[in-house]
This record gives C-alpha cells, structure tokens and sequence, in this order.
C-alpha cells in the first residue's frame, strides 16, 4: 500500500510526485522478493568502552546486494519503505538474524555483548513487535538485556506518550533502549525527561567536523554532559580519527563507534574476526581494520 500522509513523509528522490510514487512501488515489490531471495544480510559494528577499548557489543546494519544494482545502501530504501508492510516484514527478518548471530557469538564464547537493532517507525508501532520478541527470547533461550533497541528521534515524536508505553512494556523484559541520530530530529529536552531511554547516540554528522568546527565541538561536549548527568549512557558514532578518539574519551564520552575502530563487518566473516581479535578471552583493540 503507497499510503502517503502528505508532511510527515520525507523523499529523497526529487523527482515529481509520479515518479516518487512509482519509485516506492517497486522498491516495495523488490524488497518482497528479496526477502524470498534471500539479498538481505547484517554487517555489524563494533561499539566499544572508550576508555579501555573493550568491545560492548556490536549495532547491526542492513546490507541489500541487490542483483543488478550492486549494495543498495539502506538509506536508499528503508525510507521509502517506512509505513509499508514489507518494512516490517523486512525489519521482523533482521530482528530474527540479530538473535541467530548472537546464538552462534554465544556458541564460540562471547556472551557478555549487546547487539544494537535499528527500528523502524513502522516496526515500532506494530502491535505484534513485543509478542515476536517474546517468541524469540524463549526460541533462541537469550536474554532481553543482549539487545538494545535503536529508535530515532523522528519515530519518537510521532506518538510520544504511545512511545512511552511501548518501551516501558519492552523495558519490563529487559531490552534497553538508545536514541539514534541525536540531535537531528524534532526533539526537545522536554521529551528526554520523560523518555525511558538507557543510551544516547550522538550523530556523526556533529563528530566529522567536531576538531574543527566550534559549534559541533561545543554541541558535543554539551550533550555529554548533559546525558551523563541525566545518569544515562553515551555513545559517538562515527569516530574516525585518532584525534576523536581521545577528545571524546578525555571528555568522558562512554562508547566510540566507527571506521577509526571498524567499519560494520559482513555477518559472513563475523565469527572469524571475532575469533582473530580475541586473545585470552580478552579483547584485542580493533583499531584500523580493514573489512567492509
Ligand atoms: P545509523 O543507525 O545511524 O547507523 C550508522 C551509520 O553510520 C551506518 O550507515 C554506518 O555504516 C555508518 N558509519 C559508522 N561509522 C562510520 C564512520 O566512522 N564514518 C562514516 N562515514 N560512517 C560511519 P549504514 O550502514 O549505511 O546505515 C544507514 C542507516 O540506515 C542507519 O543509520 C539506519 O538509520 C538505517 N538502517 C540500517 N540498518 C537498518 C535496519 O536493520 N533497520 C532499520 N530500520 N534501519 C536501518
Ligand atoms: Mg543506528
Ligand atoms: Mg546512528
Ligand atoms: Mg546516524
């Protein structure tokens, strides 16, 4: 169904109306049978403790190799999916993969991780969401505290006292909750108050330019402080540099996410680096890997 709601949508394509349309359309039978095709994979990436490099788990990232198009980045279509059964059809498939990896992450010893799984606007609303994760806590025999679930600020101020509902319904289980893209999205402090959220993830596009330009550098250190002292957990993703690194952990920032530590890696060679890089049972530091 290619339901439109006028402003709350957002496009990337520019093209007229038609052609927008059209182009969700056939996104939507694609991912249909992609799904059946099996072109849907996870690569995942490493989170780690700033201060001791110790991995803290892995965010798990939506691959589509796409027949003819090549690795359709999922910015290039999970937007146009949102509100489309096949999205959360699609977000249902990676739910389930997350939990068959740390199955097989808890099978060679790793068991004191978290996987971070993106949701969608669509996927968060669905009224089965809770009653499937249940189903596979006690498939799968994992605990809710090995998965936190990523919501964004734009799925958040839909319907924020129904948001609240949910994630104290799913928080009850014991998953916990982060903030993605912080900062991007139609938020307030106000909002923050009264989400029951456990991690904040502060966006990359503030931490690219954060050593040269004040703004971002300032805005940074802001939400640190501010999400430390609201007793909650955060994380920069998109840490690249040397020099980010060790700005953000002297200024006390949790975790680092990003290419400076490890681009997401294919689910396919996952249990191979993670068997590489532990030594000991301790983890080595991931710095400049060279997966994809
Ligand atoms: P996100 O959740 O904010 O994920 C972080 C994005 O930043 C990922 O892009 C990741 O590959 C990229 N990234 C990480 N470290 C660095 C870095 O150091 N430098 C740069 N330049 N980029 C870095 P990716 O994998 O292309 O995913 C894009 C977005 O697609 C995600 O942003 C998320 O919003 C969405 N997405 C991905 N997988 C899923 C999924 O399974 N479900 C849903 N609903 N959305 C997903
Ligand atoms: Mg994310
Ligand atoms: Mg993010
Ligand atoms: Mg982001």
């Amino acid at each position: 169904e290619a339901k439109d709601h006028g402003g709350d949508r957002y496009f990337i394509y520019h093209g007229d109306m038609f052609q927008r349309v059209a182009h969700r359309v056939m996104m939507e039978g694609e991912v249909k049978q992609a799904l059946a095709k099996g072109q849907f994979s996870l690569s995942l990436q490493p989170q780690l403790v700033a201060k001791t490099n110790k991995v803290h788990g892995f965010e798990a990232l939506l691959r589509w190799q796409h027949p003819e198009r090549g690795m359709v980045s999922p910015d290039d279509f999970i937007p146009l999916l949102e509100n489309s059964e096949h999205m959360i059809s699609l977000g249902y498939w990676v739910i389930r993969r997350c939990f068959e990896l740390y199955k097989g992450m808890r099978d060679i010893g790793l068991s004191d991780v978290i996987i971070a799984i993106n949701l969608s606007a669509a996927q968060f609303t669905d009224v089965n969401l809770q009653s499937y994760l249940e189903a596979l806590l006690k498939e799968f025999d994992l605990a809710a505290e090995n998965f936190e679930l990523e919501l964004t600020e734009h799925t958040l101020v839909k319907d924020i006292d129904k948001a609240i509902v949910t994630m104290d319904a799913l928080r009850l289980l014991g998953f916990s909750f982060a903030i993605d893209d912080f900062g991007t999205g139609y938020s307030s402090l106000a909002y923050l108050k009264r989400m029951p959220v456990d991690v904040i993830k502060i966006d990359k596009s503030f931490v690219v330019g954060m050593l040269e330009n004040h703004a971002d550098f300032q805005i940074i250190m802001s939400t640190i402080a501010m999400v430390k002292n609201l007793g909650l957990t955060v994380i920069a993703e998109g840490v690249e540099t040397k020099a980010q690194l060790r700005t953000l952990t002297e200024n006390d920032c949790d975790l680092i996410q990003g290419y400076y530590f490890s681009k997401p890696i294919p689910e396919a060679g996952l249990f191979d680096f993670i068997g590489r890089e532990i030594v000991d049972g301790n983890w080595k530091v991931f710095a400049n890997s060279n997966t994809i």
